[in-house]
């Protein structure tokens, strides 16, 4: 096969690590050369030759509206004909607050930062400040940015790459992460019983979606809500990917309407978003109790900063994208989801392929083999026990088909509402080449 995206992916190597801005981009773990994209217009993206894809990426999450949205646009063009970033307050930025405070009532403040990696590393710093402890526990195949405290056994390219961690994170860091099972309530009670007046916070994942998606068990989030709050530490839910994407509220509003499999009403200390809330661009956010957020400077003493936080494109991205995101659009990508979802599972099992297709909302992936197929996936190692072998076959007989999906089976598909029938269907025409492929593999 001719690779028309060679030449640029040679000159991208030669001036940019891997030739990418951020790992998974780069085709690693399905081989061949990655499309360099030129434009993306609803549930369709362009490479520079003109070859049109249906994408399952969106940005990987963030364009639950589908790309481009006219009206998010013309928010944007508006907004940066006033002036692309001020360095000062402005109203836009009160009104997402209160927009995100109107759908999560728990995120009572909330404070504006770039991407989603500082917001998770400001609730560590914030955790720690607040209970003055060092310690933070996280759950193995769970990803919440490049923190150097939070890269051990993290997901995403951490584990597209095969990694334990990552190379210039010290000793000293490592040493104050916990890291534990997902999906084992007693593994924390262990740890927290021993260790639980030294451990500042719990983060997780409100759904895991960055080792595949691994929905939490009924009743686990609760759970590590009574343990954390047992033990004088803070409960983070980190909703990067899922706020604002699998509902109106995120996982968490899901789990209170009993849709998550929640069994009891609870709430985490702090919030992290990102992806959607910025609706493209560069904005993600930290929220929670207004006693904790309190302390962040220059309200308290937990420094926190940033020249381009709470930009104005970015607000007026989010703004719109929030505005937009009614429970219309919801009920369309869960349907989307649930279609495609099915479809691929029938695909797999018409070709005899054993696997599992895990879903948390409007989420899903597949996990290939034997054991996944009998059992479920529940956890990272069981994750990085299945048969990947099949998904790169599996990936490019879809690409070739014009259907762009995540370049790892450790990723989430996304959908969004402007994935109409025809999206659709090119994606359910494309799955029984791309099961047979994944087969012979
Ligand atoms: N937390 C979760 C759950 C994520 O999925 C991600 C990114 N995929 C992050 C944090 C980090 O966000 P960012 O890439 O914007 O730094």
């Amino acid at each position: 096969m001719s690779e028309p995206m060679q030449e640029i992916f040679d000159r991208a190597r030669a001036v940019i690590p891997g030739g990418v801005s951020s790992p998974v981009r780069a085709y690693g773990s399905v081989g061949g050369v990655p499309r360099f994209l030129a434009s993306a217009h609803g549930p369709r993206v362009r490479d520079t030759t003109g070859r049109e894809y249906v994408d399952l990426v969106m940005s990987w999450g963030p364009g639950l509206l589908g790309h481009a949205h006219p009206e998010v646009v013309a928010a944007v063009q508006e907004a940066a004909a006033r002036g692309l970033s001020f360095g000062a307050p402005t109203v836009a930025e009160v009104e997402l607050a209160e927009a995100v405070r109107a759908r999560v009532p728990a995120a009572q403040k909330v404070r504006f930062v770039s991407t989603g990696t500082e917001a998770t590393m400001t609730a560590a710093r914030l955790a720690r400040g607040a209970t003055g402890r060092d310690l933070l526990v996280k759950f193995a195949g769970c990803y919440h940015g490049h923190v150097d405290a939070l890269l051990a056994e993290a997901g995403s390219g951490v584990a597209t790459a095969g990694l334990p961690g990552s190379a210039g994170v010290t000793a000293a860091s490592a040493a104050e992460t916990i890291v534990l099972p997902y999906n084992d309530v007693a593994a924390l009670e262990a740890v927290l019983a021993e260790r639980g007046d030294q451990v500042a916070a719990v983060i997780t994942e409100a759904a895991p979606a960055n080792m595949g998606v691994v929905p939490p068990a009924p009743g686990l989030n609760a759970a590590l809500r009574r343990l954390t709050a047992e033990h004088g530490a803070l409960l983070v839910l980190d909703e990067v990917l899922t706020g604002f994407r699998v509902g109106p509220a995120g996982w968490w509003g899901l789990e209170q309407h009993g849709r998550g499999g929640g069994t009891e009403a609870w709430e985490p200390d702090l919030f992290t978003f990102g992806k959607v809330v910025g609706g493209g661009i560069p904005l993600a956010a930290l929220g929670g109790r207004a006693d904790l957020m309190d302390l962040l400077a220059p309200a308290g003493p937990v420094y926190q900063a940033g020249t381009l936080s709470g930009n104005p494109l970015a607000t007026a991205a989010g703004l719109a994208t929030l505005r937009l995101a009614d429970e219309g659009v919801y009920a369309h990508v869960d349907a989307a989801a649930r279609t495609v979802s099915d479809a691929l599972g029938s695909a797999l099992d018409a070709e005899g392929v054993p696997h599992r297709v895990q879903r948390a909302g409007n989420l899903f992936s597949v996990m290939f083999g034997e054991a996944a197929a009998r059992d479920g996936v529940r956890s990272y190692a069981e994750a990085q026990q299945q048969d990947a072998f099949r998904y790169p076959a599996f990936f490019h007989a879809m690409l070739e088909a014009g259907v762009a999906l995540p370049p790892s089976v450790f990723e989430a598909w996304f959908l969004s509402a402007a994935h109409d029938d025809a999206a659709v269907e090119q994606i359910v025409a494309a799955l029984p080449a791309a099961a047979r492929a994944a087969a012979r593999a």
